[in-house]
């Protein structure tokens, strides 16, 4: 092979791999909706570009589908008191978070996510909300939510999680590859594993009332998340469990024990 051969070879495998191998922030830091303070709003952009100006591994956040077929990100199922379900996007643009910022779709924000420049990225951590109408709005929010993200080319960028069941297998059954962790807290480990979940997702709660869990989590090749994690010495305990991933409200105190 020629040497120009053999360099224009290399150099579109180093373009080829920086694609596909999206790299990410090693450490066990999820923020939950964001990284949120006094200023900056849970579920804002500007609460993503602060979680990712930490270098945490993921921003955790909330969508929900609008009467419109609208994905948009928020925790509650109000966006300053008006019922998004109920509501057109237009109509929630009504409100505004303290920031200026308005209600962001989960386009928007997948966006801003996928700006990141650097080698090793924050990766987005979707949480598809359950409909308050109908397990049918919540199927269909599964199957816009899979179409978004292919059309954004971002599924390496996303890892789903799901209180519903059914959601979870829906978006398995989209897109197979996805990875799909479990928020409900009443799957064994076991029986996680077998429904094709990527890992567990459960209230600190949970592991803390089945303490061999996590162990088995891991034994059988699950993730484990564990939410939501705000104390030092909860942080530790799970910790020294060697979890994957600790979602909390206060990632400057997690960095903070990590660094220890
Ligand atoms: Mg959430």
């Amino acid at each position: 092979m020629k040497k120009s051969t053999l360099a224009t070879f290399v150099c579109g495998l180093l373009l080829v791999s920086s694609h596909v191998f999206a790299q990410f922030n090693k450490n066990q830091v999820i923020a939950h909706r964001g990284a949120w303070d006094d200023t900056i709003p849970q579920n804002s952009l500007a609460s993503l570009n602060k979680a990712i100006e930490l270098n945490c591994f993921g921003s955790e956040f909330d969508v929900h589908l609008t009467k419109d077929d609208v994905l948009v990100v928020c925790h509650d199922h109000d966006f300053y008191g008006i019922e998004i379900e109920e509501s057109t996007y237009e109509e929630l643009l009504k409100k505004q978070h303290p920031n200026g910022e308005k209600i962001p779709t989960a386009k928007e924000y997948i966006l801003e996510g996928l700006k990141q420049k650097g080698k090793n990225k924050t990766k987005l951590i979707y949480e598809l909300k359950t409909s308050k109408v109908s397990k049918e709005r919540t199927l269909l929010a599964a199957e816009l939510s899979v179409k978004l993200v292919k059309e954004l080319k971002a599924e390496k960028m996303i890892e789903y999680i799901v209180f519903s069941y059914d959601a979870g297998k829906k978006l398995m059954q989209l897109d197979p590859k996805a990875k799909v962790s479990y928020l409900n807290g009443d799957l064994t480990p076991e029986q996680a594993k077998k429904e094709g979940f990527f890992g567990l997702d459960y209230n600190h709660n949970v592991y803390k009332k089945n303490p061999t869990w996590i162990q088995q989590a891991h034994e059988l090749g699950l993730a484990v998340n564990v939410w939501t994690v705000n104390s030092a010495e909860d942080m530790q305990l799970f910790l020294n469990q060697n979890v994957e991933y600790i979602t909390t409200d206060q990632p400057g105190r997690l960095f903070d024990l990590i660094g220890k």
